[in-house]
């Protein structure tokens, strides 16, 4: 593996000519590669794997119910139906859980595509609507 200064040095030579040649879309990923090897972002062997989207920001500020989205999903008791259209957990065609967080899960019926959060039963559900960054 190559020293991270060393590569650091690698990156900037090789976004410089790949600037020179109008490789734009090169230069923008690399940059994004720089700043994490600077910041010491990357993951061992010095991998940069991210795939985030405006719609991942907002998505996760309306399911962690962060102002001011939160109340964009109705905020239920674990184990809920579906106050639409009355489906339950586990049956066929019923509510699913669409994803999973510390202290909860935001919930769909496929049924009626309606959506809910499940949280506040224990530690850390206060907490997520007050991000520490
Ligand atoms: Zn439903």
């Amino acid at each position: 593996m190559v020293p991270r200064r060393q590569l650091l040095t690698h990156v900037r030579r090789l976004g410089q000519v790949f600037a020179r040649r109008g490789m734009g879309e090169h230069v923008r990923k690399l940059r994004l590669y720089y700043l994490a090897l600077l910041h010491d972002l990357t993951t061992k062997g010095n991998d940069l794997d991210v795939k985030w989207t405006e719609s991942f920001v907002l998505e996760w500020m309306r399911t962690l119910r962060i102002p001011p989205f939160e109340e964009a999903y109705e905020k239920r008791r674990f184990g809920s139906t579906c106050n639409r259209c009355g489906a339950v957990r586990g049956a066929p065609g019923g509510v699913l859980t669409e994803c999973v967080f510390p202290g909860g899960a935001r919930m769909r019926c496929q049924g009626c595509g309606s959506a809910w959060i499940e949280e506040g039963m224990g530690a850390g559900g206060a907490e997520l609507n007050k991000p520490s960054f």
